[in-house]
């Protein structure tokens, strides 16, 4: 676990300003196929967006906070934004959201490896916060999902992070055990503050690419969350002149494409 500070300074919830005492923590997971922790923390950071949660997780140990803990955080759309920590868990870019909380595995290998990876990192923060504002993990209460907070008349009406999980035999009684276990060896690597998103190893730009996906969406931005302007097909052969978050800029300045749907030529 890697806890990287990159606060939301620019976010409504940010400048509101108002503390909590953690009386727990909440696990929520995105609700969409997009890996990349920065991305959220993009579309968080400025005025005028509903929601804020406290960090995201990304699959290589990457904890990117956003929040301070102990700032009210705009994650549960209920009660429990005055009590509990909001976690959200980044998804594989291997699933494809089919209505409502249900999904398809388009690559069931590499989704596991990231729901593996992800749950993981969630252990290791959720132990570290249980230590550091002496929370019993199997509490009542205390350690909840955003479904099981639902449940409990605290948040809105989300399948997270069971509808993810349950393909893959994780519960929340299972993660619950493996916090309190988790507490005692937990070890923070590494705590650092950036301003800026690490940026990915930096490739020569202008490269050509050759689309490996039947369609592929080109957008007016590098990630899912930026409007779709239309889509390019497979096989056909594309210029690259920038690179941001594992996307990457056509040179006809149509829009992003997700660089990984295509070979380098
Ligand atoms: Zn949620």
């Amino acid at each position: 676990m890697k806890i990287i500070k990159m606060l939301c300074t620019q976010s409504d919830c940010y400048k509101v300003g108002r503390k909590i005492s953690p009386k727990g923590l909440m696990l929520h997971s995105v609700g969409c196929s997009q890996p990349n922790p920065y991305v959220f923390q993009r579309i968080w950071n400025k005025a005028r967006v509903n929601a804020c949660v406290h960090a995201v997780l990304g699959p290589d140990g990457t904890v990117l906070q956003c929040l301070e803990w102990n700032r009210r955080g705009w994650h549960a759309g209920g009660a429990a934004n005055n009590t509990h920590i909001g976690i959200e868990m980044t998804e594989p870019a291997t699933i494809k959201y089919i209505g409502g909380s249900n999904w398809k595995d388009l690559d069931p290998v590499k989704t596991k490896a990231h729901v593996l990876a992800t749950y993981k990192t969630a252990v290791e923060l959720f132990a570290k916060l249980c230590k550091d504002y002496k929370l019993d993990p199997l509490k009542d209460g205390v350690i909840l999902s955003h479904s099981e907070g639902h449940k409990r008349g605290v948040a809105s009406n989300h399948g997270d992070v069971e509808h993810i999980w349950s393909r893959f035999g994780l519960t929340m009684n299972g993660f619950r055990n493996d916090v309190k276990k988790a507490i005692y060896t937990v070890v923070v690597k590494s705590v650092a503050s950036v301003s800026k998103p690490v940026q990915p190893t930096v490739k020569p730009l202008g490269y050509l690419v050759k689309v490996t996906a039947w369609f592929l969406n080109y957008r007016t931005g590098p990630g899912v969350n930026y409007k779709k302007r239309g889509s390019i097909r497979k096989n056909q052969v594309y210029t690259i002149v920038d690179e941001k978050y594992g996307w990457g800029k056509l040179k006809s300045g149509a829009g992003w494409i997700n660089l990984k749907y295509v070979n380098r030529v």
